[in-house]
């Protein structure tokens, strides 16, 4: 009976943090798929000119709250995506206790609003589970290995509990949940200033100061283009039947911070030079998502290599300076 009424109408899926970096590539994205989108955000650390471009579409509408607050909305909702939650560490550990009630009470109340509307949810986890993992790469299976009293905890720990949750609603059968484990991804509209390590070297080589690397650089990430993790994040969310385990989600190439920041020298042409600051407290050594889950569940492989995605975020972050230049002159 639902579904034939649900059939005659516009589909409508929540983007809770649908303001933030990867929240406003998914709206996007799900407008141009013909959903009609709620982006329910409080503008932590979203941006308005993240949605400008889609503000005035027919199909979108802002919903400025927080997610710790319990949602309520007379239409329909069919299926929810939970990104809400700030994800560089200098943003979720200036207000820690915050960023766990974001994962923890936030996720609780977008999980009832999922059972209350029998919408499908996906939870936007992380590759923070694993912790400083022991095992690389990082298959799903490993349980992680993760400090619950350190800075990072409430980000770590926060995610852990919200997929608790998660599949303990899927488990009591209370409602669809899915879990994807987003590793390290970069693009167009991450903010300039929230410290995450891609922003931050391209706009040190484009401000023409030092680059600064915390460590040796002989750490190790994989770096994801935002196109290909919204394109696995929808595959994920459509993908029948649940596949009822977490999928992690990341481009597997690995690449330690001193390599990225050469890349990054190379194709700026700046002649900055490297600045070497001390480790932070819990930083992982290693992270390389193992990705065979998500192309045997999903057939979804990344396709764009990291000089390719590098050169369309440094071109982004060129003409956000130009303007700003422009807007002091
Ligand atoms: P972001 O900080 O750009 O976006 C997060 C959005 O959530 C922002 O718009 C912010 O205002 C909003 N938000 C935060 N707390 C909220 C609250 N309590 N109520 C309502 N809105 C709230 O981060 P992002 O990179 O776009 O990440 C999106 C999601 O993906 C996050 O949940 C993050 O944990 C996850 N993730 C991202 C990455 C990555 O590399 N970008 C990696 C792993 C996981």
């Amino acid at each position: 009976m639902r579904q034939t009424r649900n059939a005659r109408r516009a589909k409508t899926v929540l983007v809770a943090g649908g303001a933030g970096f990867l929240g406003s590539h998914l709206c996007e994205a799900l407008l141009r798929s013909g959903w009609r989108v709620i982006c329910v955000d409080n503008f932590l650390t979203g941006r308005m000119e993240n949605i400008i471009s889609i503000m005035d579409q027919p199909g979108f509408r802002l919903i400025e709250q927080d997610i710790c607050r319990p949602l309520d909305f007379g239409e329909p909702v069919d299926r929810i995506f939970n990104l809400a939650c700030a994800a560089s560490p200098p943003r979720y550990q200036a207000d820690p206790i915050h960023t766990t009630r974001t994962c923890v009470i936030g996720t609780l109340n977008l999980l009832e609003l999922a059972v209350r509307k029998d919408a499908r949810l996906l939870q936007a986890s992380t590759s923070e589970v694993y912790g400083d993992p022991e095992q690389h790469p990082q298959r799903e299976d490993y349980v992680g290995h993760v400090n619950c009293t350190g800075p990072r905890a409430c980000y770590d720990e926060g995610k852990r509990t919200a997929e608790t949750l998660c599949f303990d609603y899927l488990r009591a059968g209370k409602a669809d949940v899915r879990v994807a484990r987003i590793f390290n991804t970069y693009g167009p509209r991450m903010d300039p200033a929230d410290g995450r390590i891609v922003s931050n070297l391209i706009m040190q080589a484009l401000e023409k100061r030092p680059l600064t690397i915390f460590g040796d650089g002989l750490q190790t990430r994989s770096f994801c283009y935002v196109s290909d993790l919204i394109d696995g994040l929808m595959r994920m969310m459509d993908v029948d039947p649940n596949p009822g385990k977490p999928v992690n989600l990341g481009n597997p190439g690995e690449f330690t911070i001193v390599r990225l920041a050469a890349l990054v020298k190379a194709m700026t042409g700046t002649k900055s030079d490297l600045r070497f600051l001390p480790l932070p407290q819990d930083d992982p050594r290693r992270r390389q998502p193992d990705i065979s889950r998500a192309k045997a569940l999903l057939g979804w492989t990344p396709k764009v290599p990291l000089n390719e995605g590098l050169k369309l975020t440094i071109n982004y972050f060129a003409e956000l300076e130009g303007s700003r230049i422009g807007d002091q002159m």
